[in-house]
């Protein structure tokens, strides 16, 4: 490998793999010095890597280290919430250069969080002294990845709304726009429990249920990009009308207004004070109600036997769920007992990557094209 993609080949591995020697490059890459030595030097007067030497090591020379500069290449990472509104200056390297965390999240106006946005990125933009590469912003709504258009957010009230445009029409570079969902398996696959495993699918409940599924190393998206939206999933014949229109949804019997019940707890209760809830269940060693536990347990071995991942990782809502050792026991017991389960092993993992996951993942999706082009 050489030239173009051998470049491309480096400065991914430096993103995403961080700081290393030269020969630690050639030896991860499969290259030879020399071509290393070549496009490490290309980099440098790029402006793009610093070298500097090594602090351990033994006698004679120090080998050089090949550190990324992240205010080189930086995207802008946006979590468009129903609860909150983040905006992330991230450098490449995975550096955070600057970020705006705003507790009014993304309301029922497009038009103003297009507005909020362009403001924050003329303030980062100012901050780091160059202006970004691309934006992506995560949305919790059904996207068309082409161009950005949010087809529905039912948690915002929005329908065929084309953010891809307006805010890259307002920042002046791409706009990519994503199910906050995918954006939790593109984190998890990249800088969480799941690095390194093509098979992954992320399962995430807050206001509502989702997944994020990676199939071969590349992104579920269906024919319309409904694919993942597993909170829909009919699971419950005659069940109750849910909020997308249809009925017995696998949403009605494990999202949140489902754990609120569990816990027997009053409306309205927030997602973080649910989470509190579970913390308690989880310190006092107590469990979750058959019913919940069951309808948790039905959902996730259907989703393990049509999609045949590697790893799940559960998030939000669902890893305060799983934190419960008593709900983890049960939900490992059922998936190793469905058909894929016997075939080989599916572990199961709580996020560890907290409330920033959709920033980390738009981060990501982000620099997957700009990468190409450093
Ligand atoms: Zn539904």
């Amino acid at each position: 490998m050489t030239g173009r993609p051998a470049r491309s080949a480096l400065v991914r591995s430096v993103h995403l793999g961080g700081a290393r020697t030269r020969a630690e490059l050639a030896e991860d890459l499969s290259l030879n010095r020399s071509t290393v030595k070549t496009l490490v030097d290309d980099l440098v007067a790029d402006g793009l890597v610093s070298e500097h030497p090594s602090s351990g090591g033994g006698a004679g020379r120090p080998s050089l280290v090949v550190d990324p500069i992240p205010s080189a290449a930086w995207v802008l990472a946006v979590d468009a919430a129903v609860d909150w509104l983040s905006v992330s200056a991230i450098g490449w390297g995975a550096a955070v250069l600057a970020d705006l965390d705003y507790e009014a999240g993304a309301g029922p106006d497009p038009a103003d969080l297009v507005r909020r946005i362009a403001d924050a990125a003329t303030e980062l933009t100012h901050r780091v002294g160059s202006a970004p590469r691309a934006v992506c912003v995560a949305v919790p709504g059904l996207v068309r990845s082409a161009d950005g258009l949010v087809r529905v957010a039912p948690n915002l009230g929005w329908t065929n709304v084309p953010l891809g445009r307006l805010i890259g029409e307002a920042v002046g570079v791409r706009c990519i726009v994503a199910n906050e969902s995918d954006l939790g398996v593109v984190a998890e696959h990249t800088r969480g429990c799941a690095r390194g495993v093509d098979d992954v699918v992320y399962l995430f409940a807050e206001f509502g249920v989702g997944a994020g599924i990676l199939s071969a190393g590349s992104l579920l998206g269906g024919s319309g990009g409904y694919a993942g939206e597993v909170g829909h999933m009919r699971t419950a014949a005659g069940g109750g009308l849910c909020s997308c229109g249809s009925n017995g949804c696998w949403e009605l019997s494990v999202g949140q207004d489902a754990l609120r019940r569990a816990l027997a707890m009053p409306e309205p209760a927030t997602p973080s004070a649910i989470g509190r809830a579970l913390a308690d269940v989880a310190a006092a060693g107590g469990a979750l109600p058959e019913s919940y536990i069951e309808a948790l347990e039905t959902g996730v071995c259907t989703i393990v036997t049509m999609v045949d991942p590697r790893v799940v990782v559960f998030g939000g809502l669902f890893a305060d769920v799983l934190r419960v050792p008593s709900a983890m026991a049960r939900i490992t017991e059922g998936v190793g007992e469905c058909l894929v389960g016997r075939q080989h092993g599916v572990e199961l993992h709580v996020s560890g990557l907290g409330r920033r996951i959709s920033v980390i993942g738009a981060a990501e999706l982000a620099f997957a094209e700009v990468l190409q082009r450093l």
